[in-house]
């Protein structure tokens, strides 16, 4: 790739960026859903491919635009199939995406920065801390790059921004990639394949709300009082647990949906029957579902996993109170391509 800084990286501009910087040049507007095509659905590695635009047009294009890319530096698989992929961004710093089969999905998990500021004790990324934001493109990128290595017959169904780093604290590049996930030119993932996973960045979360874009929340709860959750996830004591569901109360939800909230259990920190009990309560109202994680256990995070009749006891007692709660399988662990085992590291 020949590129000068002040060229434009295309997979940085959402749709109508991308319609106003054709037009500040003299081109039609119209060309933006064919641009989008050959940059997401058939994924196109230069302009010079984009051959329903005219010779001249490309050539102009080429002169202030490019198209980045990412290419899989190490791929692991483990046994029961999933998949980790490592990959090297322009300035060295190193990601990672995992693509997880099941059934009837294939669903892909997205990194968001290099690292995470947040800190919360259970959490790999988290050790590492904060290197820097990924880019709209960085984030976009891992979607074509995994696609690549799948055979036509196969397709990714569903994306989770549940890789590396906190979405909200990325948040501009996030909802901008969000968007050209969504967009019926770009890669038309319907809305409700697309789950945005956050520890509640409290104000990120209230101006989410008023974006028009359309996905699906999962907020990591991981506690059922502040004592707890704060001992797990340090960012609690700035946006406490009582304030983030008072946001989740008051989050514009499309009819029929529900939010998720992820549970990390944690032996004898989070994990008793009054634990689950008081979860019912503080849940009460909010539309919402689930997913008891039991915790991944990794060197140098001084945490257990509960057994696993604590785990079902949990999970009965959500039940019983009307709650949908599923148990997570934890894919890809001995690969450390399970949740919060991500470090961009070989
Ligand atoms: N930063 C965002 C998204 C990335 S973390 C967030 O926190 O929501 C994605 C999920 O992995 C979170 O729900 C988190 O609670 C979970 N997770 C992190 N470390 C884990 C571990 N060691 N075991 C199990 N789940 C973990
Ligand atoms: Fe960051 Fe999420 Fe890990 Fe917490 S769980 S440190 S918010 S990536």
């Amino acid at each position: 790739m020949n590129t000068s800084s002040e060229q434009i990286d295309l997979k940085n501009l959402t749709p109508s960026e991308l319609a106003h910087f054709i037009s500040s040049f003299g081109k039609e507007r119209y060309r933006t859903p064919q641009i989008l095509r050959w940059l997401y659905q058939h994924g196109v590695h230069s302009i010079d491919e984009m051959t329903n635009l005219s010779k001249q047009f490309r050539q102009d294009l080429r002169k202030v635009g490019f198209i980045s890319a990412l290419c899989p530096l190490h791929v692991e698989e483990a046994k029961d199939g999933t998949k980790k992929f490592l990959f090297q961004l322009q300035d060295g710093n190193r990601i990672e995406s995992v693509l997880i089969p099941e059934k009837k999905r294939l669903t892909l998990c997205l990194s968001t920065q290099v690292g995470c500021t947040l800190g919360c004790r259970f959490c790999l990324t988290g050790k590492m801390g904060w290197e820097r934001d990924l880019t709209t493109s960085e984030i976009l990128n891992q979607i074509l790059a995994v696609r690549e290595t799948l055979t036509d017959k196969i397709s990714i169904t569903n994306i989770v921004l549940m890789g590396m780093g906190e979405p909200l604290a990325n948040y501009r590049n996030t909802i901008k990639a969000i968007e050209l996930m969504t967009h019926p030119d770009a890669f038309k993932f319907s809305s409700r394949r697309v789950t945005l996973s956050t520890a509640g960045l409290l104000p990120e979360l209230e101006q989410l709300g008023k974006e028009n874009i359309s996905f699906r929340l999962a907020i990591s709860l991981n506690a059922s009082n502040e004592e707890a959750r704060s001992q797990l996830m340090p960012i609690n004591r700035r946006y406490p647990l009582k304030k983030v569901l008072e946001a989740c109360r008051h989050f514009p939800l499309r009819p029929r949906t529900r939010i998720t909230f992820e549970y990390v259990l944690v032996e004898g920190v989070n994990d008793s029957s009054q634990d689950a009990r008081r979860l019912l309560r503080i849940l009460r109202g909010i539309p919402s579902k689930i997913n008891l994680i039991p915790l991944n256990e990794a060197s140098g995070i001084p945490l257990k996993r509960p057994l696993e009749e604590k785990v079902t006891a949990f999970q009965e007692i959500l039940m019983k109170g009307g709650l949908t709660a599923i148990v997570r399988a934890s894919k890809g662990t001995e690969i450390s391509a399970a949740c919060g085992q991500l470090r961009g590291k070989r």
